[in-house]
């Protein structure tokens, strides 16, 4: 098992990395008859893997793409967000959630934080409605989820489109459930991972027709039953794209699969000790959120105290082999989106994204390690 590390220099004789992808034999057999079988592109592998997928996150339909980026766009076009919509997307998140609107043609409308929280919050999501509102996407922030009900009440009181961003969840329950999508990342720093890839949820039978079709450039017969001489031309009724995943994916992803229930168990109980730790050494560390808080784990977040240098605290981490990172940068900050929607200010959200600091966690560590982690952060936070 080789860990991958994201880019920090390592001093120390320790490396814990953010994260690690864990491949082992059974991704490398599936992928290893993928590669004879004669078949690359998608196929029965892509079409077990969603029926597995869906089945184990009890959902009726499950559609593959070839990244969660692509999924939600897909998503959106096929539910018809466009032109003129707006959608409201938190400001916490990566970019990629608030790029997905922008492919469909509408605008992101970046929503605050709650207090010390990096979840959206529903009261400020409520003042930013207007006749142009369409959706609204949630972000289960490090796995952790929020309140589906809540905001699938919202979305209906305010008849709007509701997404789920479930990058960070695979495996957990209760996701999916009551939005008209949800959309999981098989990225290689994910939970589970297919290298790049993901997958879309929904109850809704005809959506899932539809994004079937638009993801093969809306052609209306698959390659598959082409080469099987099944059918000879193909009509394009509309514009689609080109968001299939691959056998070799599928077959990885498949395997993965069967072992995520295990390893967001690993996950939860490095969470739990994280917790306990920390609570024991370092009371004035806040985390956003609790060891009861239902999660797949994805992330493990700190509240660093206010005023504390946190670029000297990720470089001193850094030397003693511990990778550490900052979950989000402000996506309505960046240069390119801040034209798009103009200078927004969101206190929570500003103040969480500066005294956040993501710490290593995933299935490849022990418990030393969280001790490990702990230790030096108390270290170089007695120092500063
Ligand atoms: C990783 C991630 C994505 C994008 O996933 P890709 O599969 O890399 O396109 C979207 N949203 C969030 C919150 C993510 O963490």
């Amino acid at each position: 098992m080789n860990p991958v590390f994201w880019g920090f220099d390592i001093v120390s004789q320790k490396k814990i990395g953010l994260s690690e992808a864990c491949i082992g034999d059974a991704e490398k057999q599936k992928v290893l008859a993928v590669l004879e079988s004669g078949w690359l592109t998608q196929g029965n592998y892509v079409a077990t893997f969603e029926k597995t997928f869906a089945k184990s996150h009890g959902m009726p339909h499950a559609v593959a793409v070839n990244s969660a980026t692509a999924g939600l766009h897909l998503a959106l076009a096929a539910l018809g967000v466009g032109p003129g919509d707006e959608v409201l997307t938190p400001s916490i998140t990566f970019v990629a959630t608030a790029n997905a609107v922008f492919y469909a043609g509408a605008l992101p409308r970046p929503v605050d934080a709650q207090p010390n929280c990096p979840h959206m919050d529903i009261n400020h999501a409520e003042t930013l409605i207007g006749p142009r509102t369409r959706a609204v996407i949630l972000m289960h922030y490090g796995g952790y989820r929020m309140d589906i009900g809540a905001w699938a009440n919202f979305a209906h009181a305010h008849k709007l489109l509701l997404l789920e961003d479930a990058a960070h969840c695979p495996g957990l329950a209760g996701v999916g459930q009551k939005s008209d999508a949800a959309v999981y990342s098989f990225f290689g720093n994910k939970n589970m991972t297919t290298a790049e890839g993901g997958m879309i949820t929904t109850r809704d039978q005809s959506l899932t027709e539809r994004m079937c079709r638009l993801r093969g450039h809306a052609m209306s017969t698959p390659t598959l039953s082409r080469a099987k001489g099944h059918a000879f031309s193909y009509d394009i009724k509309e514009l689609g794209w080109n968001y299939r995943m691959d056998e070799v994916r599928a077959a990885i992803g498949l395997a993965q699969l069967e072992e995520l229930t295990n390893r967001n168990a690993i996950r939860a109980e490095l969470a739990r000790y994280y917790y306990l730790i920390l609570r024991q050494t370092l009371p004035n560390i806040h985390t956003p959120f609790t060891e009861d808080h239902p999660s797949a784990h994805h992330l493990f977040t700190v509240l660093l105290p206010e005023g504390i240098k946190r670029q000297s605290i990720m470089q001193a981490m850094s030397a003693e082999g511990i990778q550490t990172s900052i979950h989000y940068p402000l996506w309505h900050h960046f240069t390119w989106h801040q034209k798009q929607v103009g200078i927004t200010d969101l206190p929570h959200a500003q103040a969480y994204n500066a005294a956040t600091l993501t710490l290593p966690l995933h299935p490849g560590m022990v418990k030393d390690d969280v001790e490990y982690i702990v230790e030096t952060l108390q270290h170089i936070l007695a120092e500063v």
